[in-house]
């Protein structure tokens, strides 16, 4: 007897794959790069005709992928209702096709969705900012238009003297840094949270949620519409190839930066790290223990964060100011003291606190955005 094949679509906000074939419930898919770009990690699909059938997905080509130490010990995530997501067994296999991901899963209802990451769609960021601007005390700004002629959104809130810029998805596949600015959000816009109520008053919070609207509608991993990496445009934006960038840094050329937050994911690592500034070269002790302090009082605070595992450090002198936390640190240094850093959520879960039903998650992704928000508040709190 001949089953029905599954179908599987990727044409809606975020999508991403290429169908290579399909028979019966398994089905060999590629990757679509990012356009004009060589980075392929993203993938988001949906299959239909699936409710009580074992799919076999296999994900072809990822020797060729931006990071293929993603994929081992990798699960892919999967949701049926779009707002519960969870994982999905999966194996990687370096020596098959070019590098292959396999997932089994048998889904109770007849559409699933796939993604690399619980997606944050750009229906959600709108609702995201049109809900944080009709809070009280909060206004929006429209920085700047992107290639494919979006908006680039600010959120200003606060009414002290110490200027904070938080900004997620330079990497738009990194869907958990929206997440964690919705956690930022609802403490900072609650009025009866006890940090957001005193972070506001010591604070002007500068909060940019999305700075790729068209790489994250496009389904790209890490550029914008041109295949920019945004996060090596810092030292000479343009509006040929990075309005979002320039957009931003001139508005905080405005205001000036005391501290800041870059959000991203990491494909390889298994937990929550910060990354600083060492090696730019107006590199002051000050700013560096006030860095130190900021990760100490982190870590404390949450189990899900960690300083043992993370990137190498730049030696002196040898930071890469295209990348924006370096190059806020050189710029509002001297006149800010501006204590900068990326922040990296996991893609994989945090492997000293694993999650088997859902890995790392939009949930804790939030819960991560008020942790770090209630951080700075014992930071500025405690100054010495
Ligand atoms: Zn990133």
């Amino acid at each position: 007897m001949t089953q029905t094949p599954i179908r599987i679509d990727a044409a809606f906000d975020s999508g991403n794959i290429d169908v290579l074939s399909i028979d019966g419930t398994a089905a060999r898919l590629a990757i679509r790069r990012d356009h004009q770009s060589e980075f392929a990690q993203w993938f988001h699909f949906r299959v239909a005709g699936a409710a009580g059938r074992e799919l076999t997905l296999a994900i072809t080509g990822l020797g060729q992928s931006a990071y293929p130490g993603g994929w081992p010990d990798y699960n892919a995530c999967v949701s049926e209702d779009r707002e519960y997501w969870g994982r999905a067994a999966s194996s990687y296999d370096p020596a098959t096709d070019g590098g292959t991901l396999t997932i089994r899963h048998t889904p109770a209802a007849d559409i699933a969705w796939f993604a690399y990451f619980a997606p944050y769609s750009m229906e959600r960021h709108h609702d995201l900012v049109a809900a944080a601007a009709a809070s009280e005390g909060v206004s929006h700004r429209t920085l700047g238009t992107t290639l494919d002629g979006q908006p680039i959104d600010l959120l200003e809130l606060g009414e002290g003297e110490t200027q904070v810029w938080l900004y997620a998805r330079q990497h738009p596949g990194e869907s958990m840094a929206e997440w964690w600015m919705e956690g930022a959000l609802d403490l900072l816009t609650d009025p009866a949270d006890p940090h957001g109520r005193k972070l506001r008053q010591l604070c002007r919070f500068h909060i940019v949620p999305n700075m790729n609207p068209d790489g994250s509608r496009r389904g790209h991993l890490r550029t914008n519409a041109a295949g920019v990496n945004l996060n090596r445009e810092w030292d000479t934006p343009s509006d040929e190839r990075s309005p979002e960038v320039l957009c931003v840094r001139d508005a905080m050329d405005e205001t000036g930066v005391h501290f800041a937050i870059d959000v991203h994911g990491d494909e390889a690592i298994p937990a929550v790290f910060l990354a600083g500034f060492e090696g730019i070269p107006s590199w002051t002790e000050q700013q560096g223990a006030e860095y130190r302090r900021y990760r100490a009082i982190l870590e404390r605070r949450t189990p899900d964060f960690q300083t043992r595992r993370g990137y190498p450090v730049a030696p002196a002198g040898k930071a890469n100011l295209s990348m924006s936390t370096n190059q806020l640190a050189e710029r509002f240094g001297a006149s800010h003291g501006c204590v900068s850093m990326t922040l990296e959520m996991p893609f994989k879960d945090n492997a000293d606190l694993p999650d088997p039903a859902q890995g790392w998650s939009p949930e804790r992704s939030k819960l991560l955005g008020r942790e770090c928000l209630a951080a700075l508040l014992e930071l500025l709190l405690t100054r010495p």
